[in-house]
């Protein structure tokens, strides 16, 4: 069980020494107790009580990764039922499945189409995270055959191995531990000897019940058997079973901690009918899926999902923010023009497109306002005169034009004087309101 801000405040030292940035040991205890804090920010915790403090504060679903290299999925850690109360940690993985039964054909263009299914969306790269390969065959030499050939033609890719075949599993895994997959179908008929096979190979086994109490049954038997990092499936296939499963399951682990159920949910969406099968996804990215499998890659239902997981999975305390620096688009020279405007995602991507779209070389300052956009930061404060300015000087842009000339948005052209004065030197020039006002004004311009 989680333990009170109280019963943590009695294993901390009680100095009051504020190394950890709260006042009072009570008022960091709080914070842990609420998870709103990190147990390594007090430097003189005991070992003892970092070791009760470490067990009682780790995630109430447990963090695990499979895969290898930067496009391993990270699942699990979450620590609430509802976005707006924090954040949702590791976004939803989609897999898609491919079966040892399909002809060679079927199997290559399954995986050229995981290889290039990643899009960027407002900086994001966004794609189908892995491959779910099913041994329909019934077959152990095909199955470790087709696992082999996926894991050399798609290496970067993260593997799912589908069988409740011990002797399957053992085989195919043999070539692709290091990759470490996830090997699912562990259930009550097969548990002992597909525990052991994880747990040799260091690799996560996913595990299927009907049911949350045989489900609670078999991590706690499995658990037992030395296996500490799974995934589960509680059986649930209608879009009524996957949404009340999901959502006790989750209430369990965050609500009560029950140990039992805080691992990631995989969810099997597979329809003949796409259009269920992607309704039924988007249930499971929304509803506490950790991986959602689908039958197919489509263009039009991969932007669909990518977005609403997106979406979903963007901190709503933070808006999405991109780096404050001078960015060149185009063959910028000396002669470029600089424009300004602030670093909430979807402004740079609006004011590049349209800049890369006027073909006209161009200077874009974008400056840290928090992420807000420009009439939002101009209200709040953030993209005055001022720190214009001081921006511009610090950026050291000055020494690169050829024209001390700064565009700013037209929303802002108040500000134009009171640059100018804070910028000696500078002529400031007001630009369009609209960033589709962009390619007609900088072409007019060159
Ligand atoms: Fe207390 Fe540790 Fe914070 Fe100091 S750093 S106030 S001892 S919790």
């Amino acid at each position: 069980m989680a333990l009170t801000g109280v019963e943590i405040f009695k294993l901390l030292p009680k100095t009051n020494c504020k190394k950890c940035g709260h006042p009072t040991c009570l008022a960091f205890a709080m914070k842990l107790a609420q998870r709103q804090a990190s147990l390594d920010a007090c430097p003189d915790v005991s070992e003892e009580a970092k070791k009760i403090l470490g067990e009682a504060s780790a995630p109430p679903i447990r963090s695990i990764a499979f895969g290898s290299g930067d496009k391993a999925v990270k699942m699990g850690e979450e620590n609430v039922l509802f976005r707006h109360e924090k954040k949702f940690v590791n976004p939803c993985a989609f897999a898609v499945e491919l079966k040892d039964s399909m002809s060679d054909d079927e199997i290559n263009k399954i995986v050229d189409n995981v290889i290039n299914s990643e899009i960027d969306r407002v900086g994001q790269k966004l794609r189908i995270d892995a491959i779910c390969i099913t041994n329909t065959s019934g077959d152990a030499g095909k199955f470790e055959s087709v696992v082999k050939a996926v894991s050399a033609n798609a290496p970067a890719v993260s593997l799912i191995l589908s069988t409740s075949n011990p002797q399957a599993a053992e085989a195919a895994l043999k070539a692709v531990a290091d990759k470490k997959p996830i090997l699912y179908g562990a259930d009550e008929s097969n548990a002992d000897a597909m525990a052991a096979i994880a747990k040799n190979n260091k690799v996560i086994l996913g595990i299927i019940a009907k049911g949350l109490d045989a489900l609670t049954a078999l991590t706690e038997k499995i658990k037992g058997l030395g296996v500490e990092d799974m995934v589960i499936d509680s059986g649930a296939r209608t879009a009524k079973e996957i949404l009340e499963a999901n959502t006790y399951i989750r209430r369990a682990a965050i609500k009560k901690n029950f140990k039992a159920l805080g691992y990631p949910v995989i969810t099997f969406a597979q329809r003949d009918d796409k259009m269920l099968e992607t309704l039924i996804a988007t249930l499971g990215v929304t509803k506490y899926s950790s991986i959602v499998v689908l039958s197919s890659i489509e263009k039009w239902k991969d932007l669909a999902l990518f977005t609403l997981r997106q979406n979903i999975y963007t901190d709503p305390q933070v808006p999405m923010q991109v780096e404050q620096k001078i960015y060149k688009i185009g063959e910028t020279t000396a002669d470029a023009p600089l424009t300004i405007t602030t670093n909430f995602s979807l402004t740079y991507f609006i004011v590049s497109g349209e800049i890369e779209n006027s073909k006209v070389p161009t200077r874009l300052a974008v400056m840290d306002c928090e992420g807000l956009s420009v009439l939002t930061a101009w209200a709040a404060g953030k993209f005055t005169a001022s720190k214009i300015a001081q921006f511009i000087q610090e950026s050291g842009i000055e020494n690169e034009v050829a024209k001390k000339e700064l565009i700013i948005p037209g929303y802002v052209a108040i500000l134009s004087g009171a640059i100018e004065d804070k910028l000696p030197g500078w002529k400031v020039v007001v630009g369009p309101r609209e960033a589709n006002g962009l390619p007609a004004f900088l072409r007019a311009r060159a």
